[in-house]
């Protein structure tokens, strides 16, 4: 497995109404490249290389040791990237409709009670990290580029970048502005999809 940087489904500017041309460039061209570029360092050092980044992240453990974190980090952060960019859309926000939506209000009554927990979640995380919605309706919160399929867990449906590189250049230190916009372009067809292959699978 050679990691690569994958496309945006949209210009860099594409998501210009929440995020600027210019974070976007540098989040994927810079960020997300480095993420990138040092896990295939180690890729290549591993005696037996993986096909799938999605069970090498789950079974950390079979890593060897000097490996084990550079691969959590970059691996990581190559895996959660992959996924934010395609979890947004330029004509993204509203609503998500269907099995989706019936689990979102069975577990917190209402879309805007789901939008107001997971946004209490963002900006109550300390540091650096991310939010995630789970299939089964769970909100969780990974710190650095940690991902909850390295504890065991599914795969998340959504995952919200709260690192500051993500947020400065457009809004500084005002987390709670960054997160409040960014509602605005979740690609809601996108995570029903994720949803849908979630619960079949
Ligand atoms: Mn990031």
């Amino acid at each position: 497995m050679l990691a690569k940087l994958p496309d945006l489904p949209y210009g860099y500017d594409g998501l210009a109404i929440s995020i600027s041309e210019e974070t976007m460039r540098i989040h994927h061209t810079k960020h997300h490249q480095a993420y990138v570029d040092k896990l295939n360092v180690a890729l290549d050092k591993l005696a037996e290389k993986p096909d799938d980044l999605q069970e090498l992240l789950s079974n950390l453990d079979d890593i060897p040791e000097n490996l084990r974190q550079i691969i959590r980090n970059n691996g990581g952060g190559h895996f959660n990237h992959s996924q934010f960019w395609q979890v947004m859309s330029s004509n993204g926000g509203g609503q998500p409709s269907g099995d989706l939506a019936k689990m979102i209000d069975s577990n917190f009554g209402s879309f805007q009670a789901f939008v107001d927990c997971f946004s209490e979640s963002a900006l109550g995380l300390f540091g650096s990290g991310w939010v995630w919605l789970m299939t089964d309706g769970n909100i969780l919160t990974t710190p650095n580029q940690d991902n909850p399929i390295m504890t065991g867990q599914t795969a998340p449906i959504l995952g919200l970048d709260v690192w500051e590189h993500a947020y400065y250049l457009d809004y500084q230190n005002q987390r709670d502005r960054y997160v409040k916009s960014w509602w605005n372009v979740v690609n809601w067809a996108e995570v029903e999809n994720r949803y849908r292959f979630a619960i079949i699978s």
